[in-house]
């Protein structure tokens, strides 16, 4: 709860005195009981004549009902996807039984049901960790451990861990990240979030090509990239990309299973981490998604 003015200095007017609008999403108000207000910040500068602000209009709104509906909600996924959990988890392990044939001889149609049936459980499984990923990273309690991670070594896991996907779209995965790399802090389980999407990505919306995973290390941070030779994303699409649910049209039409919730976390967990991803992506030619996090000190 950082307060807005701090000893001489205020945030909100360094804004309206450069001429600039500013709006501050959630800060905190100390109410007569002196209890925290939740409040969001409009600032905007008035210009009466020429280049120079001479005043600025703030408003202030409470937006302690929108936290707490937030809230709720989250608390209401959180819930829901553990009781889904426990009962979607056996009926995979049935589908599994099955499947091996260790409850009885299957036909070859039987056999293609239950493989649905298996795919389908999976997705859904999918879909609720990310529910509740999603959920965890809003309401702030994101777990950060600071650690240094062989970040070769988790793409590695990674690549292995989806072989089957790259074999089945014929895309050849190729891990370039310098072996020395070994220095950067972040959180393994975050890390090992951030390449299972991003691979996981490149090789569903690609069909035949390749995909190459490489690093450039700087004096603060290190530079990641996972290129992929695949369908691109369509220009008037790509604002949206690290939107929550938000999925390409061509996505949609390229039968591939997803959420939309894949870059929505992985964007979360790279700016906990301290860093930034952005992207480069030409419709039917191939996407670049770049990624940067802080290097040991
Ligand atoms: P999804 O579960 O749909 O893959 P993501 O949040 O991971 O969700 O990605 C959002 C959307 O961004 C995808 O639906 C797809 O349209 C687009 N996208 C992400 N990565 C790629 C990529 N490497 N190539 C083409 N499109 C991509």
């Amino acid at each position: 709860k950082m307060p807005l003015c701090q000893a001489g200095h205020c945030q909100a007017n360094e804004f309206w005195h450069k001429g600039e609008s500013h709006f501050f999403k959630q800060l905190y108000f100390r109410n007569a009981k002196k209890e925290f207000v939740p409040v969001a910040l409009l600032v905007s500068p008035i210009f009466v004549s020429g280049h120079e602000p001479e005043s600025a209009v703030f408003i202030f709104r409470d937006i302690s009902k929108e936290m707490e509906a937030e809230h709720s909600k989250s608390e209401f996924i959180s819930v829901a996807s553990h009781q889904l959990r426990t009962p979607l988890n056996s009926i995979r392990w049935i589908l599994e039984l099955l499947a091996k044939g260790d409850l009885g001889k299957l036909t070859k149609k039987e056999a293609e049901f239950i493989d649905e049936a298996h795919t389908s459980v999976v997705g859904m499984n999918k879909l609720i960790d990310d529910l509740l990923k999603v959920s965890i990273i809003e309401s702030g309690r994101f777990p950060y451990n600071p650690e240094c991670v062989n970040i070769k070594e988790t793409f590695n896991e990674v690549i292995a861990s989806q072989n089957y996907l790259a074999k089945a779209h014929n895309v050849n995965v190729v891990n370039e990240i310098p072996e020395a790399l070994c220095t950067v802090i972040t959180d393994k389980a975050g890390t090992r979030q951030i390449a299972e999407c991003l691979i996981d990505n490149a090789i569903k919306y690609t069909i035949k090509g390749d995909v190459t995973v490489s690093a450039r290390p700087s004096q603060n941070d290190t530079l990641f990239m996972v290129k992929d030779s695949g369908a691109g994303i369509p220009p008037e699409n790509q604002d949206k990309v690290f939107e929550k649910f938000f999925r390409a049209e061509n996505a949609a039409t390229m039968h591939t299973g997803g959420s939309g919730l894949g870059l929505y976390i992985v964007k979360n967990i790279i700016e906990i981490c301290g860093g930034k991803i952005w992207f480069d992506s030409v419709l039917g030619k191939g996407t670049t998604f770049y990624f940067s996090l802080p290097n040991k000190k």
